[in-house]
């Protein structure tokens, strides 16, 4: 790789032969001489599909965790016999959610029988509602990121909000489900130092009142700087992650202000545990560099990043790396000259970042 060379590190669940066409026929790229760009090693196809229904994975976390579109939704929909919360409104609701899931760390809305539910004391009268704290028996879904399949949190505290009289009106039926819609929409509500995250509906088989039961979330403060957790699930919090990374600024420099700039800039919009992190790499983190293509326009390398890249270990609850990661670099010639040009590269592959067609960055390197 040339001296003068910016690089940009992609992580590619495709073909790099397909990737090359792509770069190639892009107009912007035509008019520049030389330029230099990086991208991860192809991933084994085998491992980027679903073994039962040959579907893609939509990126590299859900091929990891073995999690289908297609075969999840399968899965709901035969059990849909499974359940019934005896109102076909409230059931066809319920089922639409559940064929709305996207990623493995979407929340789910189930029907929970009332009997699941033990040790329930009224805690609250508020407006229409009271409301209990309950225990669930079989607790809350999650998918199981090592067992790869759903698993439950079993004897987890809830709260049941029990709303009045929801059980013969119409009307009421209609506002308990734009209740449900309120609360769906945003991941965490916080009322009165409470924060609710739903889990589901039930009934109560006495009064016939419909329930809205929540979690009950007693440690949702970052132990850090006690705010809320920004993911109260995967214990993240934005602010003190947004620290970290503003902490590290002096520790890195890619010697270039633009590029210093953009990096940093994208480190702090962040918004998710699961957001991917662009980094400056130093050139001597690659090993076993060798070179797999080139054009007039670029060269790609293949390598392996011995740091490796940046992720939320959600069971450490901290920011760790796959050490030895493979990567592809692809190497824009003379892109020193060409910062600008360079960058809109690196935003057009970031802007992408959800499409399962396209490469992920990683980061940039010279
Ligand atoms: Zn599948
Ligand atoms: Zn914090």
């Amino acid at each position: 790789m040339s001296e003068s060379s910016s690089s940009i590190m992609l992580e590619s669940d495709d073909d790099i032969k397909e990737f090359e066409v792509d770069f190639s026929d892009s107009s912007d790229n035509k008019n520049s001489d030389d330029h230099s760009f990086i991208l991860n090693q192809t991933d084994n196809i085998l491992t980027s599909q679903c073994e039962k229904c040959g579907e893609k994975y939509i990126d590299e976390d859900h091929a990891k965790y073995e999690w289908c579109k297609p075969c999840q939704l399968n899965y709901w929909r035969d059990n849909f016999i499974n359940w019934t919360s005896g109102n076909e409104k409230i059931d066809n609701y319920i089922q639409e959610i559940q064929l709305n899931i996207n990623k493995y760390y979407d929340s789910i809305l189930e029907w929970i029988p009332y009997n699941q539910f033990y040790d329930i004391k009224e805690i609250n009268e508020i407006d229409s509602a009271t409301e209990y704290s309950a225990i669930w028996e079989n607790g809350p879904l999650y998918y199981d990121d090592s067992e790869k399949e759903w698993s439950r949190y079993s004897d987890e505290n809830v709260i049941l909000r029990c709303i009045n009289n929801s059980y013969n009106s119409q009307n009421i039926m209609d506002e308990f489900l734009d209740e449900v819609e309120k609360y769906l929409k945003r991941k965490y509500m916080l009322i009165i130092g409470i924060v609710y995250k739903i889990y589901g509906i039930s009934q109560n088989p006495d009064t016939m009142d419909y329930i809205i039961v929540f979690n009950n979330l007693y440690e949702h403060n970052c132990k850090n700087c006690g705010e809320i957790y920004t993911d109260i699930d995967y214990e993240w919090c934005k602010s003190c992650q947004m620290d970290h990374f503003k902490d590290n600024f002096i520790n890195w420099s890619s010697e270039n202000e633009e590029i210093d700039n953009f990096i940093q800039e994208r480190q702090l919009n962040i918004n998710n545990f699961y957001d991917k992190i662009l980094e400056w790499i130093p050139y001597n983190q690659f090993n076993e560099i060798k070179e797999i293509s080139k054009n007039e326009f670029n060269k790609i390398y293949s390598a392996t990043w011995e740091d490796g890249p940046l992720y939320y270990n959600d069971d450490d609850k901290e920011l760790m790396r796959n050490s030895n990661e493979n990567v592809a670099l692809k190497c824009l010639y003379n892109s020193r000259n060409k910062i600008c040009e360079f960058l809109s590269e690196v935003k057009k592959y970031l802007s992408n970042i959800n499409n399962k067609d396209t490469l992920h960055i990683y980061g940039i390197s010279q």
